[in-house]
């Protein structure tokens, strides 16, 4: 077996409404899939998270080292991959086209063998997971205490027993948003705040004191993901758990926050951290620092399957340091095609998502809906 082609597929939605994070401002939807084929007809697919252009440019300069190889050898894969841009991308864009790249060769695999990724990564633990919807960005034109609070009381009328709101726009309105957030879910609902590393050390320390009145489970990128030790200095001086990890990329840079005890929770992105082949490893490193994981999640339906695939087979660990029941994130922006690329859509039933048991990732893609969503050059 061996592999024939590799191909990217941009794809593109213009918002209807503009939104923004402390660190970003979207007016469009923008992934890319990547797509290999096999010399037997077998595909795999898989999508990198970040900028879809560039990921898609480094996707074409790893795909000279892919051709012929068997698609089953993923860890050495992996390792050729990672050596021949090793020397100027330990980190980044590198590492994105490199995650979607193994996921793909992850669903090849599994599509060969029959099973489910998650079989092959050593057991399904669980059939469902427990998701949170993420939401409440700050929106072009509206209220935004008003709006992110009737947002977040719409998810819980959905099912939804956990979420996560936006923050990093100044502090006293983030407190008036966190405040009218508790209020309208309830006092049961679990939530969480994301900075996207919008605040100082200091904003970040004295926004956490006041915040943890409204019984918050965690504090996701209080402060900028290149400072290691402000996630320490955050953690010491607020109550609320510090999360993070959604741009740190392998079991290195990894290791850079784990063995400093920059947080409680390390959120590892499937489509970015290095893929299943990666993510195994960080696992197992977060274990043995007791830390948590919650994988972070932003794309389409196919980078869905791919975290529910690495959820499924996280054991519940000897020290207990990840829970029985662990927490999926589930996006709830304005995305049409997320699960459009799907032939059957993953969706969230009273707060709950069901993982997909079939070959490899098991989902099918629509590639129809690929051509209607497909980015104007
Ligand atoms: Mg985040």
């Amino acid at each position: 077996m061996k592999i024939a082609s590799v191909r990217t597929h941009l794809l593109e939605h213009r918002l209807t409404t503009p939104f923004e994070s402390a660190s970003m401002r979207f007016d469009r939807r923008s992934h890319v899939l990547v797509e290999i084929e096999c010399d037997d007809g077998t595909v795999g697919w898989d999508e990198c998270l970040g900028p879809a252009g560039p990921n898609a440019a480094i996707v074409a300069a790893y795909t000279p080292w892919l051709i012929g190889k068997d698609p089953r050898e993923t860890g050495k894969i992996w390792s050729i991959l990672y050596n021949a841009l090793r020397d100027q991308g330990q980190r980044g864009l590198t590492i994105t086209a490199l995650s979607g790249i193994d996921i793909a060769l992850w669903d090849v695999k599994g599509k060969h063998y029959g099973e489910p990724v998650s079989v092959l990564l050593g057991g399904r633990w669980r059939e469902s997971v427990v998701a949170y919807a993420t939401g409440s960005f700050k929106r072009d034109g509206v209220d935004r205490v008003r709006d992110n609070a009737e947002e977040m009381a719409e998810r819980r009328k959905q099912g939804f027993r956990a979420c996560k709101i936006k923050i990093g726009f100044g502090m006293e309105e983030d407190l008036q948003v966190i405040a009218a957030v508790r209020e309208a879910i309830g006092p049961e609902m679990r939530l969480m705040i994301d900075a996207n590393h919008g605040y100082t050390i200091s904003e970040a320390i004295r926004l956490g004191r006041r915040a943890a009145d409204f019984d918050i489970d965690w504090f996701e990128e209080p402060v900028v993901p290149e400072q290691i030790s402000a996630y320490r200095d955050v953690r010491a001086g607020q109550p609320i758990p510090v999360a993070g990890g959604e741009t740190w990329h392998t079991r290195w840079g990894m290791w850079s926050a784990l063995e400093s005890g920059a947080v409680d929770i390390l959120q590892p992105d499937l489509c970015g951290c290095g893929g299943f082949s990666e993510a195994t490893k960080i696992l197992d490193l977060a274990t043995l620092k007791g830390t948590r994981i919650v994988p972070h999640v932003w794309g389409t339906g196919v980078q869905i399957a791919a975290a529910l695939q690495f959820m499924a087979a996280m054991a519940p660990d000897p020290v207990r340091v990840n829970p029985v029941d662990p927490i999926m994130e589930f996006d709830r922006t304005e995305n049409p095609f997320r699960q459009a690329v799907l032939t059957s859509a993953i969706e969230a039933v009273d707060g709950r998502v069901a993982i997909p048991d079939g070959p490899g990732l098991g989902i099918e893609i629509d590639r129809a809906a690929l051509e209607e969503f497909r980015a104007k050059q």
